[in-house]
């Protein structure tokens, strides 16, 4: 799989500022400060297509991305939905609320949606927002694959028993967890492979 070309489309809050929904998305998820700016930069292969932030919860719009993307002599253009962090600890009961209110129209609205990508911590595991969130898009009929990032501060030998507790905590087939690290760039070409196989199922 070779990535094309990455660019920012724009930012939005409201339905009304959202791209046209023409072309095939995929959504990431997660709490603040999981990596998952580091992990659409990896994806991407650009350092600075998403800036990591050193303020978790920064993000508080939607950012979307088109990528165009070859395989097997085959292209495909995919947009990232990059989503606003959830569970920063000085957010408000307001924030929160605002949080939840663009989140969940967002899931609603979008029809070329294909797969949300639920970012969890290798080590840290699903926290009771990430099983909420998992929930909420297994009830609105949502294809879901789950990442499991930074693996390189498991040893090799961690590995593969963490993601079998990861899939029995999150209740879900082991298929659909992925181990990732942005750093050592692993796992780019797998979490690619999978979600250009879900498109269309
Ligand atoms: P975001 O808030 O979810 O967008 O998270 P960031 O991408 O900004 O990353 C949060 C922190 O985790 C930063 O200090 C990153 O350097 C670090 N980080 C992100 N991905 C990885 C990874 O794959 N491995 C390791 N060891 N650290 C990572």
């Amino acid at each position: 799989i070779k990535v094309l070309d990455a660019r920012f489309v724009t930012t939005a809050v409201e339905p009304k500022g959202y791209p046209t929904d023409h072309t095939a998305e995929v959504a990431f998820v997660g709490r603040s400060n999981v990596g998952k700016s580091s992990m659409i930069n990896a994806l991407t292969g650009r350092r600075k297509l998403v800036r990591v932030s050193n303020t978790p919860g920064r993000t508080r719009t939607l950012n979307f991305f088109d990528v165009d993307l070859e395989r097997g002599g085959v292209r495909h253009q995919i947009r990232l939905a990059d989503l606003p962090g959830y569970g920063f600890a000085k957010a408000s009961k307001a924030d929160k609320a605002q949080w939840e209110k663009m989140i969940t129209t967002y899931l609603e609205k979008r029809h070329r949606l294909e797969a949300v990508v639920s970012i969890v911590d290798v080590e840290v595991g699903p926290t009771p927002d990430d099983l909420t969130t998992l929930d909420y898009l297994q009830a609105h009929n949502r294809r879901v694959l789950v990442v499991a990032t930074k693996v390189d501060r498991l040893t090799k030998a961690r590995r593969k028993p963490r993601l079998v507790e990861l899939s029995k905590l999150m209740d879900l087939p082991l298929e659909v967890i992925l181990p990732f690290s942005s750093t050592e760039k692993l796992g780019v070409e797998e979490v690619w492979g999978a979600l250009l196989d879900t498109f269309g199922k």
